[in-house]
């Protein structure tokens, strides 16, 4: 398949060709499409128009119908001799291996002594199922300490909700602050409705201390210092309280702790001139901001990763929800929308008598992290290294290399080479597997079955039908499951004859049945709002809480505070490091594509042009950034756009183990990086790091 194509060539080569809907599944956004196959080719892939992404794709999905027939991907199921060395081996011969491995752990150390961590993807859901339920351990998680853990605990405990979408089109004030809307790996759905409002005029804020694709859009960028919006927000509440811009009916009846929540604000000192000081955003801008964004309805304020790579971005997310609230607009037009879900079921269920019991708790809890949405992954290398807070022996990584992802790259390669076990399943080889015991070749989503949830605003399923042959011998989750479960005596449970069969049982409760489905790829449901008014927020009151019970509950503090980031700029290291992706990258599955690599080859450092000039760094020249932890190597970028102060990596390149073309092009900055979580939801600081830097 070529890369572009006029309309009269893209025609012609779909006539004939056989449609099916799916998904892209490059990242978690997951937009639905149509694939278009002749031959055992995939020869067209578009956006599905009819869905909530209306057939938009971005440049990482357009480019992803290399993966259909890359040949780097990996083939067959293999198992590690040494170091660069593996052999190949049969399927059966792998779920043999896992069996007995899992029976032998499970004898020795018991069942939670197994972990499995996946990314990206839904029918990994077939492995929870396996073991938690079967087997019997506690530990099955994602992802999301290293991406959005504080926003989502935030969100959560303040609202009750896992997954607030937005409202932006309806919106007439937004307010952005850690997250790059029109950059990097957003909804599509959302990029849209934000391009929409402000084609129609909507005045857009973004708080970032770099200037992002998103801030290059805006009305306004507020280069803010970098890890301190909790203050920023605190003030904007503090001015919203003292001025009475709250919407005090709503804040009576629907939020709880509002009367103890306004005398923190004015009790603490939290002042638009106290936040001047810690921020560099001037007062009278925080107060401007504060009455602006009270003053106009619609307007909403919100985040997504980017508050929580710092120490203090629990705190701060959870403001961003506080400030809605005030305004009384949650879950209104133009706000944050309380997504509901479409009704899918398991796949496959245990009946209760074969469920095995579980006897330890979670590894997140049993760390301290009782209310922490997934798992600190940071800490995993205590649990393998240290046997604390109990040991771990054997891991599964599904589509996920925390070689490359985590922070202190050494030791997490460290406890790699102490497990007792290991497995990855991707569809590349990675840092990560290059380590495991056994490497497992997945399906790609060209080659599988998926329903999954939409992430778009209202509810909504979509159907991913396989539109190729596996490449090779490589299996979806689902068959790798299955055949593990055979030989554990657990086959008579994950038994069908083909997916539909799976499939007919997650959708059984919803408005459209499969075959439906396969004709349109998706069932959508209408966006509904002001849902609280039938059965209020899945919070423990019941209301939005600006004093969390939940905090209360487990020792902290109900109500948010602003402490300084942790690791701040000295003499020695006078920069603070920050990072942010690339829209053309996103896991594994980008690394190695040429498209991708054509468009942007390498990455680089952003600098202020006053800090470059003071030290002699002209654009494109090859600097060296140096933590208290080590160096790296990396182009420069010289721009106004970033903070003075601030060195801005770009990340998603600097793979080293390919053998493809990605092969040594940009450079990887988390082996330069310490651990540092979040004590309360275990996200991952990545931002929480000094660096000095020269040219070289
Ligand atoms: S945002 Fe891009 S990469 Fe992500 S699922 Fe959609 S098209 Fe694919």
């Amino acid at each position: 398949m070529r890369e572009t194509a006029g309309t009269t060539e893209t025609l012609a080569r779909i006539r004939d060709a056989e449609m099916t809907p799916g998904i892209c599944y490059v990242c978690p956004w997951t937009c639905p499409t149509e694939v278009f196959t002749r031959g055992g080719d995939v020869v067209y892939v578009r956006g599905n128009t009819r869905a909530s992404t209306r057939g938009s794709r971005c440049v990482k999905g357009e480019a992803s119908h290399v993966l259909a027939k890359d040949p780097n991907r990996l083939k067959h199921p293999m198992k590690r001799l040494g170091p660069n060395e593996f052999q190949r081996i049969t399927w059966d011969e792998a779920f043999t291996l896992i069996a007995r491995k899992l029976g032998e752990i499970k004898a020795a150390w018991g069942p939670e002594a197994v972990a499995y961590l996946w990314h990206l993807d839904p029918n990994s859901v077939f492995a929870q199922v396996f073991l938690t339920e079967c087997y019997g351990t506690p530990n099955y998680y994602g992802h999301t300490s290293a991406c959005e853990q504080d926003r989502r605990l935030a969100a959560l405990t303040v609202l009750g909700h896992v997954f607030p979408v937005h409202d932006y089109e309806h919106s007439k004030f937004i307010m952005l602050l850690g997250i790059n809307m029109l950059g990097a790996n957003q909804s599509l759905f959302e990029s849209r409705g934000l391009l929409q409002a402000l084609s129609q005029g909507t005045r857009l804020v973004v708080v970032d201390p770099a200037l992002t694709a998103t801030a290059e859009k805006a009305s306004e960028w507020v280069p803010i210092a970098p890890g301190t919006d909790g203050a920023l927000l605190l003030a904007m509440a503090h001015t919203i309280v003292t001025e009475k811009l709250y919407d005090e009916p709503f804040c009576r009846q629907w939020t709880h702790g509002f009367d103890e929540f306004c005398r923190h604000v004015v009790e603490r000192g939290y002042t638009a001139d106290w936040a001047q000081g810690v921020t560099s955003v001037e007062a009278a801008t925080i107060r401007r901001l504060a009455r602006e964004f009270a003053g106009t309805k619609p307007a909403m304020i919100e985040t997504f990763k980017g508050l929580g790579n710092y120490s203090n971005g629990l705190d701060a997310s959870r403001v961003v929800y506080i400030l809605n609230a005030l305004t009384g607009q949650v879950d209104g037009p133009g706000n944050l929308i309380l997504k509901e879900w479409a009704p899918l079921q398991p796949p496959v269920t245990v009946p209760e008598a074969r469920k095995a019991k579980i006897g330890k708790p979670p590894l997140h809890v049993a760390m301290g992290y009782p209310l922490a949405p997934d798992l600190p992954t940071q800490l995993l290398p205590d649990a393998v290294l240290e046997g604390k807070p109990y040991p771990v022996k054997a891991l599964f990584f599904q589509c996920t290399n925390p070689a490359m992802s985590e922070p202190n790259t050494e030791r997490y390669l460290a406890m790699l080479r102490a497990l007792d076990f290991s497995v990855a399943i991707d569809t590349y080889m990675s840092e990560t597997a290059a380590e495991c015991h056994l490497v497992l070749p997945e399906a790609s989503f060209y080659e599988r079955a998926e329903v999954r949830q939409s992430l778009a605003m209202p509810p909504e399923a979509i159907l991913c039908v396989p539109a190729l042959a596996p490449y090779h011998e490589a299996r979806p989750v689902y068959e790798i499951v299955r055949g593990i479960a055979e030989k554990m005596g657990y086959g008579d449970l994950f038994r069908w004859d083909s997916w539909e069969e799976w499939a007919r049982r997650i959708v059984r409760d919803l408005p459209a049945d499969l075959e439906t489905l396969k004709r349109t790829g998706f069932w959508s449901g209408e966006v509904r709002y002001h849902k609280y008014r039938e059965g209020g927020f899945a919070t423990p009151t019941g209301k939005i809480e600006l004093a969390s019970e939940s905090f209360a509950k487990h020792g902290y503090n109900a109500l948010p505070e602003y402490r300084d980031r942790k690791v701040l700029p000295d003499a020695a290291y006078p920069f603070q490091l920050i990072n942010t992706k690339f829209e053309t990258h996103c896991n594994l599955t980008t690394q190695n594509n040429p498209i991708l690599l054509r468009i942007r080859g390498e990455n680089w450092a952003e600098l202020n042009t006053e800090d470059a000039r003071r030290l002699g760094i002209a654009d494109g020249d090859r600097i060296e950034v140096e933590s208290p932890r080590g160096k790296v190597g990396i182009q420069a970028k010289v721009r106004p756009g970033v903070r003075p102060g601030v060195v801005c990596v770009r990340h998603g390149h600097g793979f080293g183990h390919w053998q493809g073309i990605a092969k040594g092009r940009g450079s990887h900055i988390n082996p330069i990086l310490d651990t540092n979580v979040n004590p309360i939801s275990g996200g991952i600081g990545y931002n929480e790091c000094k660096v000095r830097i020269r040219k070289v």
